[in-house]
């Protein structure tokens, strides 16, 4: 391994920040068992204040960061916007994003609200979570406004850590066959179906991949069980300028390093590590 993690700075664009109290539930989701008695996550290393992660991110040489959270349910997307306003303003470093459920019967002054009074990057959409199809018709007005104001989704439509009828390459073509202009990261590379995923760099300019979770020795996503190989050194550097860094901290069982680790081990050029790491969230976000 010729680098290590302290070698770059990094653009973090797959990290979550939410209110307190949702925070504290999101971390009992992945920590408790679930009625089986298995656990339905993991521990979570950082459960800290969003004041002391963003101190530890700069510990991190992360200049810049995302601030995803999602709307679990109707009627907390308003809140949780207004919150993560509040910290962006106090955080000039926070990059920031949205969130709205498609039950939000005001999700489009929601959304108009996101991006023409507080002027957010974008939204988060957890479909794992949020239980929708992406191209279920209640989101298409919300849609057009993004689409409109040339802002961005992270879509967790991949099918880890675990899997429902909403995620899943099948359905994500379906959002994109309608919207082919959208300006989309895909969280995880689209674990684990890949090779399409990669496919539709080809076809949609606007479609990026983010690598939160994915090059971990730990196997958090069950790669064993589902029998499937990590995209080659090969892949990566073909799509060097299409591909984001990102952590999932603070939601993860380990030191931040390790987020890295996977990748490095890789030994690819300098040059593909400072792209994904920071020249291409810079770039494309026209970030100072
Ligand atoms: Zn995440």
């Amino acid at each position: 391994m010729t680098f290590s993690h302290f070698d770059f700075r990094y653009i973090d664009l797959h990290t979550h920040f939410f209110p307190p109290d949702i925070f504290k539930a999101i971390w009992n989701f992945f920590e408790l068992p679930d009625k089986n008695g298995k656990p339905r996550g993991w521990l979570i290393k950082y459960k800290y204040s969003a004041e002391k992660l963003v101190e530890i991110l700069e510990s991190k040489n992360v200049e810049r960061f995302s601030t995803l959270n999602y709307a679990h349910k109707a009627g907390v997307a308003d809140f949780i916007n207004e919150w993560t306003n509040q910290l962006v303003k106090e955080n000039k470093k926070a990059l920031a994003f949205g969130c709205v459920s498609p039950e939000d019967k005001d999700r489009v002054d929601y959304i108009l609200k996101i991006f023409d009074v507080y002027n957010f990057y974008g939204i988060k959409l957890q479909l794992l979570v949020q239980n929708f199809y992406p191209y279920d018709e209640r989101m298409f007005e919300v849609y057009d406004v993004i689409l409109d104001r040339g802002k961005w989704i992270n879509f967790h439509v991949g099918t880890t850590p675990y899997s429902n009828r909403y995620v899943g390459y099948k359905n994500f073509t379906r959002f994109i066959e309608k919207y082919p202009n959208m300006n989309v990261i895909i969280a995880h590379l689209g674990t684990y179906e890949f090779e399409k995923f990669f496919r539709l760099l080809d076809k949609y300019d606007n479609i990026y991949l983010d690598t939160a979770m994915v090059y971990i020795d730990l196997d958090l996503f069950q790669k064993w069980k589902k029998n499937v190989e990590l995209p080659t050194p090969e892949l990566l550097l073909s799509y060097e300028d299409r591909i984001f860094y990102g952590s999932d901290f603070p939601n993860i069982p380990y030191d931040y390093e390790f987020s890295t680790k996977g990748l490095l081990e890789l030994d690819l050029p300098k040059k593909f590590y400072e792209n994904i790491f920071y020249n291409n969230a810079k770039r494309i976000f026209k970030l100072p």
